[in-house]
Parts: C-alpha cells; sequence; structure tokens
C-alpha cells in the first residue's frame, strides 16, 4: 500500500463506514466541509474527552472554560487577526490555481522546473498559453512541458536542450504552483480568513444603496471606505482560534476559582478560517475544532514551561498511537516565528505526504493579555503577594504572565488516528483459508463502539440474551452495540472496520451453560468466558474501571 493509496482508503472506508462524510453530498458537496457520521461523532468525542480528561479532570493546574464562537468585534482588533490574519495568495498566470505562497513548493537553483499536467490535452493548452504570453516554447514530453529551470533565487529561465545558457529568463518568487509546478505567478496578495457575519436588526445592502444614492458620482477608494465603515458597525467574527476567549476571561477565571500562577484556561471547540487552499480531507478545512489551552506563568519562567508542555502534549499524542515513531518535533526558526512568540515547537506527524504540522506549542510571551488590557482598559494582570517585585524590591510583585499555548487541531488529530489505525492484513478465514481484512486499531479509548454483541442466529432466544447484555453494558456506561446482521463473518470485519476492540458472541451453548465467545478485534483470539463476566471483562481491557 503506497502512501497515496493509504489516504484514499482512509477517506473511502470512512464514508462507507460512517466516520467522515462530504458536507452537503447530495447537493454536490461544499467544498472544505465536512459531517462526522455515526463512527465519526463518536471518535471526535472520544478524543476530545481525553483531551480535556487529561488537561483539565487529572491536573489542578488547569481550568476549562466554554466560550461563545462569536465574541465582541474588539477581541479580533486587539489580537491582529482583523489586519494581520492573512494568507500571502498568489494566482498562478497559466492555469488560475490560487495558492498560499507559505505553503507552495520550493525548487531552488539548479532544479528543473517541469510543469505535469492532468493529461496530455491539457499539456497541449498550457503549451500554447505560455507560448502565447511569454514567447517561449517549451518541449512537450506526454503531459510534461520541460525546459525551464531555475537559475537563482531570483531568477528562472527557458533552455532549449543542450543550451548552456538560457534563451529567456523571468523574474522566480522562489515558489512554484502547487498542482501543476509552474513559476509563472501573480503578485503576493493578503487576504483576510475570519469569516464575517452582521449582528442586529441592520440593513447592510439598505445602507450601502442609500449611501450610493446620496453621492451619485461615489466611486472607487471613496465608495469602498465608505461602505466598509457601514458594515464596521454591526460586524461581527466567526472565531478563527478558541485562544482568545481564555485572555479576555483570564480575570474572571482567575479570581472565580482563586488560580495561583502557574495555572491554565483550556477550552476545545469550532473554529473557523476562509482557507483558500483547503487539502488532505480534514487536514485543513473551513470549519474545524480545536484543544487548546492557555498556560499563564510567571515572567522569565517560559522556557521551562515550554519544553514541560512540548512534552507533555508529545507523549499523549503517542500514547493513543500505534506507531508513535511517527510523531516528531520541529522548532520554528526565528524568522518562522509569529511577531508575539519567543519560541514554537510543531508536534508533527508524518502523513501521506510527508511530516506535517499537528499541534503548535508555542511560547506568546505576555502579548495577547497586554494588548487587550490597552483595548478594553481592563487590568489584566496578577498579583502574587508571596514575591518580591524585582524592580522595587517591595514585598508583592504585580506582573503581566507570560502565556504557553499548546494549541492542537482535534479534527486534525482524528484524521492521524484514521491514519495510523488503518491496516490491512492477510488473516485466515473460518476455513482456514488466507483471506484479507481490513482493520482500524483505534486505541479502546478512541474506538466508537467498545464492544459488539452478536447473536449466532436471529432465533432459539439468542437475540434476547444479547440484548439484555447490551442493556448491562448501557448501564454499567461502555458505548456496545447489537448487531444481528448478515453472517457472523461478515459481522467480525464490520467490527474491524469500524475499529470495534470486542465482539461477545451468543451462540448455542450460551443456553447451555451461560458461556459466550469474547473476541479480540486485534489478535482475532476467542475466548469463551460466563456471560456475567463480559461486562467487566471488557471494562478491565478498556481500562475504564
Ligand atoms: P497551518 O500552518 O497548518 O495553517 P496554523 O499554524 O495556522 O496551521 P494554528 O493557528 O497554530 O495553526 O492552530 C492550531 C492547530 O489548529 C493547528 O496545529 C492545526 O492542528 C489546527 N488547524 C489550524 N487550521 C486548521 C484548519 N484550517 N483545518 C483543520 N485544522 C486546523
Amino acid at each position: 500500500m503506497t502512501d497515496n493509496n493509504k489516504m484514499e482508503k482512509v477517506i473511502s472506508l470512512s464514508k462507507q463506514r460512517g466516520y467522515v462524510f462530504q458536507s452537503s453530498e447530495i447537493y454536490g458537496g461544499l467544498k472544505s466541509a465536512y459531517d462526522y457520521g455515526p463512527l465519526g461523532v463518536e471518535l471526535k468525542r472520544n478524543l476530545m474527552n481525553e483531551w480535556w480528561r487529561s488537561m483539565v479532570h487529572e491536573r489542578e493546574d488547569i481550568i476549562g472554560i466554554d466560550a461563545s464562537i462569536i465574541m465582541h468585534s474588539k477581541v479580533w482588533e486587539a489580537s491582529g487577526h482583523l489586519a494581520g490574519f492573512s494568507d500571502p495568495l498568489v494566482d498562478c498566470l497559466i492555469s488560475k490555481e490560487r495558492f498560499r505562497a507559505d505553503k507552495a513548493p520550493r525548487p531552488r537553483a539548479g532544479d528543473k522546473l517541469s510543469i505535469t499536467c492532468i493529461d496530455k490535452g491539457q499539456a497541449k493548452t498550457y503549451l500554447n498559453a505560455i507560448q502565447k504570453r511569454f514567447n517561449i516554447e517549451l518541449r512537450r514530453n506526454g503531459k510534461i512541458l520541460e525546459g525551464l529551470r531555475v537559475i537563482d533565487n531570483k531568477n528562472f529561465g527557458f533552455f532549449n536542450s543542450a543550451e548552456e545558457k538560457p534563451s529567456a529568463t523571468f523574474p522566480y518568487s522562489g515558489y512554484v504552483s502547487p498542482t501543476f509546478g509552474i513559476p509563472f505567478l501573480s503578485e503576493e496578495r493578503q487576504f483576510n480568513l475570519m469569516f464575517r457575519s452582521q449582528i442586529g436588526p441592520v440593513d447592510v445592502l439598505g445602507d450601502i444603496a442609500a449611501l450610493i444614492d446620496d453621492n451619485k458620482k461615489i466611486g472607487g477608494k471613496v465608495l469602498r471606505e465608505g461602505i466598509e465603515k457601514i458594515v464596521k458597525k454591526s460586524a461581527v467574527y466567526l472565531r478563527p482560534e478558541t485562544a482568545q476567549a481564555m485572555f479576555v476571561q483570564f480575570q474572571n477565571c482567575q479570581q472565580s476559582m482563586s488560580m495561583k500562577i502557574p495555572f491554565g484556561i483550556a477550552q476545545m471547540g469550532k473554529s473557523f478560517r476562509n482557507e483558500v487552499t483547503v487539502e488532505h480531507f480534514i487536514f485543513r478545512s473551513c470549519e474545524f475544532e480545536q484543544m487548546e489551552m492557555e498556560f499563564f506563568v510567571e515572567p522569565g519562567t517560559q522556557k521551562k514551561w515550554l519544553k514541560y508542555w512540548r512534552d507533555a502534549r508529545m507523549r499523549w499524542w503517542k500514547s493513543l498511537a500505534n506507531n508513535p515513531d511517527k510523531f516528531r518535533y520541529r522548532a520554528h526558526d526565528k524568522n518562522e516565528l509569529a511577531h508575539y512568540a519567543d519560541a514554537c515547537y510543531d508536534i508533527e506527524y508524518e502523513y501521506p505526504w510527508g511530516f506535517d504540522e499537528l499541534e503548535g506549542v508555542a511560547s506568546r510571551t505576555d502579548y495577547d493579555l497586554k494588548k487587550h488590557a490597552e483595548y478594553s482598559g481592563s487590568k489584566l494582570s496578577y498579583f502574587d503577594q508571596q514575591k518580591q517585585d524585582p524592580e522595587t524590591g517591595k514585598n508583592g510583585w504585580r506582573y503581566t504572565p507570560f502565556v504557553i499555548e499548546p494549541a492542537a487541531g482535534a479534527t486534525r488529530g482524528l484524521l492521524v488516528y484514521l491514519l495510523d489505525a488503518y491496516h490491512e492484513e492477510i488473516v485466515p478465514d473460518a476455513d482456514g483459508k488466507e483471506s484479507s481484512r481490513v482493520v482500524m486499531k483505534l486505541h479502546p479509548k478512541l474506538a466508537p463502539i467498545k464492544a459488539a454483541v452478536l447473536p449466532l442466529v436471529k432465533k432459539e432466544g439468542l437475540p434476547k440474551i444479547a440484548r439484555d447484555i447490551v442493556s448491562d453494558f448501557f448501564k454499567a456506561g461502555v458505548n456496545a452495540r447489537y448487531d444481528e446482521q448478515h453472517s457472523i463473518g461478515k459481522r467480525y470485519r464490520r467490527h474491524d472496520e469500524a475499529g470495534t476492540p470486542y465482539c461477545v458472541t451468543i451462540d448455542g451453548q450460551t443456553k447451555e451453560d451461560g458461556t459466550v465467545t469474547i473476541r479480540n478485534r486485534d489478535s482475532m483470539k476467542q475466548e469463551r468466558i460466563p456471560s456475567g463476566n463480559v461486562i467487566e471483562r471488557v471494562r478491565e481491557k478498556l481500562a475504564l474501571s
């Protein structure tokens, strides 16, 4: 199985088994929006609940909040999102593809720039378009156009075969279009990623119409500024990250729970970004879920805490994975750091397209609290009675805490665990013949269904016994499922694909001696145990009890 292949298989299994569906599929689908199906919703909740448990329920020093998605628009002015939350966007002059410059492939000096089209027809069209616009004739080799090469970080050239010198040179942006590898590109433009809406009983279109009616000759920049003023009055934004609420509610949280520094505020939930490049299934979508925690520390201790959270978060991701080797850290270069951060690590996962971000652990300094204090006029600081003020030497120190932020994607995490769980195996079937199976080796804590209860046949009182066991599972708080459709072999395979760690089978012998078989998803081993012990056995194995 190649890596690309694996991605396609996971996407297809997600649809078939009910993990993830394309949003609004019957209407042709909405770009970059996804629905989590019957298994997906359980998996996502299990993942997020595990995060909540490890961050909030198992620690004394972290409290949680659940803030509104729409906040005062001043929040986004203060945080810098309104002015700066934008991506550098570029258009390919040939294919018209629009993409993010900071994510595009970057061939280096000396590299060939082969343009790879979808088919020969497209290659001919692009060849003609390049000839017409740039006056060079590339060489076509099937669906590939050749002849271009990077000269240095400012120029690329067209080289007639065997010629040492280029017969034409062009300015090089330092990257090429991601889909085709084309270097003929527009200038970069900035684009705000926040979704805007209006709040209150406002008639924005009416006000704009009135503005134009009243100023018949208005146009260009003046018209745009006039419209912006009208829109801004009632504008609200869908939050692009969950983090800001923790800064805005810092004082309320700290005081209501009498928290002492160091302490953290955690939140998980939906965030929205009008992403231009949506890619790799649920890896990057416009609506997604985040799990973020702001950890407030004494100034000067941020290095120690950054390392602490980087390691703690890495351990957590690995603890739920089959392949811990696929996770790694990457320290941000100085020039890559956000303006407010003094250091940052990405926790990366090796996706089928290579290592890429899963979580960022950033040392955000005191930037956010200071900005919100400045914009709101509220005091967002902390008074430590036990410490001396380092400047005055007097007892008691008031300071603005520094912040360490582990910011993870929950839906991106779900993709990671789907990829990690997907296994194809050759195993003996009921008759001892070799057959292949797909099994989702999800960690039992993440598995959507913990136990499936299967009557061997739909008669002879077996369904009743099975349903009673399911009901006992429910009473014990274990998500179990009754399943009587199709042959037992098919049912085992179905639950392998659903990642169900245990199948409990009720057969004729159950009626005679009250025993059932319990089958382990990964080893496929079956054991016979008294039916009265089933719940405890599964709970024990799931480490839930
Ligand atoms: P990227 O560089 O991938 O755009 P980012 O650095 O902008 O991500 P952050 O703002 O640090 O991301 O957000 C924290 C986490 O939220 C990311 O590590 C990622 O897991 C998740 N995330 C961010 N944007 C998206 C998105 N559009 N779709 C899904 N998850 C996302």
